[in-house]
């Protein structure tokens, strides 16, 4: 199957009970057992009908052996990070999702786990930091809020030369646009709150392996750390997946004209963007993905009001989160990475001034409409 149909008729898309194409929110905490220990389900925490169809469905779409959703993302990534122990060392991204820098910096290092930052696009600096305890390296791409683009396949060799596990968070691209698996990486985790979700309703987890061995780690640590999605929510991200593919090509097409119309903006000064020609990661983001997303960051021109600039767009509605239908728009350094040291945010380049802007999938015409009364505002 291709990845649109696979979207549709992938994981458990019809109940076989029933024969029902939308398939049921299985409530029940414990179920029936025949004969003890022969049963397929038990409770509800080791496996739910319904959680066990998002789980395959998203199996399916990242190409992997076994998916794994939890109650967010943050409680998937903590859950990988739990397949590591006091001692271990680890090689993280340095433009890493604030919730993941606050996990690492104030609970992994109090548990004995250390770590290397590293600019992940730079394979000789990866390299340079494996350490005889090194077990993984963990990254995002492309990165948030700067969208930077590492070379998957690269860092996957680099980790199996060296025998360490390597873990992609796939959420800024989806596997409508990447599929890290494919390109050799062991683990890819999500969180399904942004696009795979995609409806700004729902907060969950989702992670994928790469093989059996792999699958059953993660699987025993789901059920013993048990930071499980509900039924409810389970049904609900399946139901937002099948959309994925149609979402994301509106996504897509207004993203490339809302950083056509900033790149002619006097009042922009830099534009993050997979796909602007000048980044100098552009031409890996074209080979790598199959298509540059919908996410831009920018900055204005030196003493020009971000704040100011955010707060009078009446459409484009100030918000944390991404990935959703309706476009948001935030500043990291006082929203999504205020949890960063200052000093730290700014030697990884996320300035004072910077804005993140998650395109959504309303007609282009009222966007840009919005971003013009916003800079003409700036200007009188
Ligand atoms: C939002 C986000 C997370 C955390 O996910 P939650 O569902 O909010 O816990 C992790 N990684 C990235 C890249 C994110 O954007």
């Amino acid at each position: 199957m291709k990845f649109n149909t696979k979207l549709i008729h992938g994981g458990v898309s019809i109940d076989e009970a029933t024969g029902a194409v939308s398939i049921p929110i299985h409530m029940a905490s414990t179920f029936k057992q025949k004969h003890i220990g022969s049963s397929k389900y038990e409770y509800s925490r080791s496996g739910n009908p319904t959680r066990e169809a998002v789980e395959k469905l998203i199996a399916d779409l990242e190409d992997g052996d076994a998916g794994f959703a939890f109650a967010s993302g943050s409680a998937a990534i903590s859950t990988i990070f739990s397949l590591f122990s006091n001692g271990d060392h680890i090689i993280v991204g340095n433009d890493v999702y604030g919730g993941t820098f606050r996990l690492i910096d104030n609970v992994l290092k109090r548990m004995g786990m250390t770590f290397t930052t590293v600019d992940t696009r730079d394979l000789e600096a990866v390299s340079a930091a494996i350490q005889a305890n090194t077990t993984a390296i963990y990254l995002e791409t492309p990165t948030n809020p700067l969208l930077r683009i590492t070379d998957i396949a690269a860092i996957a060799k680099i980790a199996q030369q060296h025998n360490l596990l390597s873990i992609v968070d796939n959420t800024f691209a989806t596997p409508y646009i990447q599929k890290p698996i494919a390109l050799g990486i062991d683990i890819v985790v999500h969180s399904a709150s942004k696009y795979l979700g995609g409806h700004s309703d729902l907060i969950a987890g989702l992670a994928v392996t790469k093989n059996a061995e792999l699958s059953e780690k993660l699987g025993y640590l789901q059920n013993a750390i048990g930071a499980i999605l509900a039924p409810q929510e389970s049904w609900l991200l399946q139901r937002g997946i099948k959309t994925l593919s149609l979402r994301m090509q509106r996504h897509q097409q207004n993203a490339q004209t809302i950083f056509e119309y900033l790149n002619q903006q006097p009042l922009v000064a830099n534009i993050y963007f997979p796909g602007n020609p000048d980044n100098s990661d552009f031409s890996l983001a074209k080979q790598q993905m199959a298509g540059f997303g919908a996410m831009i960051s920018f900055e204005l021109q030196p003493g020009i009001d971000p704040e100011k600039f955010v707060e009078n767009l009446k459409l484009i509605t100030l918000a944390e989160s991404l990935g959703a239908l309706e476009s948001l728009i935030e500043i990291p350094a006082k929203m999504t990475h205020g949890a960063i040291p200052r000093d730290i945010r700014l030697a990884n380049g996320i300035q004072d001034e910077l804005i993140r802007l998650s395109v959504g999938v309303e007609d282009i015409d009222d966007l840009i409409t919005d971003l013009d009364q916003s800079f003409k505002q700036l200007k009188s």
